[in-house]
């Protein structure tokens, strides 16, 4: 099963990767945009390590996370502020963009459609997610035909599906030429990050994933120049699964954009004492 629903006490505790915590943060996400006042009411109240389902009856099945989890505590802070502003911009917003737009997916690139609606692209992901056909409705953004029929904690179930199917394509997706166009983008914008070793001079850095696999690790950025792998600057970031990325992405990349490729750093950090080079014993 994709969420340890049973998990109970410290086990469940993942410092390195949790998954849960992404979701949570989707879902907070999600509150602010279709109710900002709904989330302000309840701030931060909650103290147990599960979701609480607000009494309300949602709209629609896309819009019905009127969810509140209890990772209140530093995720919904401060960001409400900004995220009320662009819910001017009405309901025209895709799942995927709006899914690429969250705080700590900036690494995601837009999946077109075109790509998506292609059973072709998506051969063997309906045994590896649960809820596929409702996750992949969701991505789409069509319409179930069991809208009504659905409770808070399903859809809380389908939209953590949602959010693996659309992982598990993206990192097909950016093998092709268009995504790894789009992926492009994202790199002249710096938004994988850059390289934390001072001798390599502030690279920009590219996503991997040390695993095909998903839930087996969280996701690294890859330095084309000390050819390293670092943990992602952000903390948001860092409760990304790598296996949306794959392992393969930042090579074939740098094999596509040839140019983008920089001279192998050979200036490694020497340690001195006075001067001297330590003797090594
Ligand atoms: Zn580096």
């Amino acid at each position: 099963m994709y969420r340890e629903k049973g998990a109970s006490g410290s086990k469940s505790e993942v410092a390195v990767f949790d998954p849960k915590l992404r979701i949570n943060d989707m879902l907070d996400k999600r509150v602010e945009r279709s109710s900002p006042s709904a989330s302000q009411a309840i701030n931060g109240q909650e103290k147990s390590g599960h979701s609480v389902l607000l009494g309300m009856t949602p709209p629609d099945h896309r819009d019905s996370s009127f969810l509140r989890t209890s990772f209140a505590d530093e995720i919904s802070e401060t960001d409400s502020d900004e995220s009320d502003v662009s819910g001017s911009e009405g309901d025209a917003t895709s799942w995927i963009s709006w899914f690429c737009n969250l705080r700590g997916n900036e690494f995601f690139c837009e999946v077109d459609d075109d790509y998506i609606q292609d059973d072709f692209n998506l051969c063997g992901l309906s045994s590896q997610v649960p809820y596929y056909d409702y996750a992949l409705d969701l991505i789409l953004d069509v319409e179930s035909s069991h809208g009504d029929m659905i409770t808070e904690e399903q859809n809380e179930l389908f939209e953590s599906a949602a959010e693996m199917l659309y992982g598990l394509i993206h990192a097909r997706y950016i093998l092709t030429s268009k995504g790894m166009a789009a992926m492009l983008d994202n790199y002249k914008n710096f938004d994988f990050g850059r390289c934390p070793r001072a001798l390599c001079y502030r690279q920009p850095c590219l996503p991997v994933g040390l695993s095909d696999i998903p839930q087996a690790s969280s996701v690294k950025i890859f330095c084309p120049r000390c050819q390293e792998i670092y943990y992602p600057q952000s903390k948001y970031q860092e409760n990304t699964d790598g296996a949306y990325f794959g392992t393969t992405f930042p090579h074939l990349f740098l094999m596509t954009y040839d140019h983008l490729k920089p001279q192998s750093t050979s200036q490694s950090y020497v340690p001195r004492v006075f001067g001297f080079k330590i003797h090594k014993t």
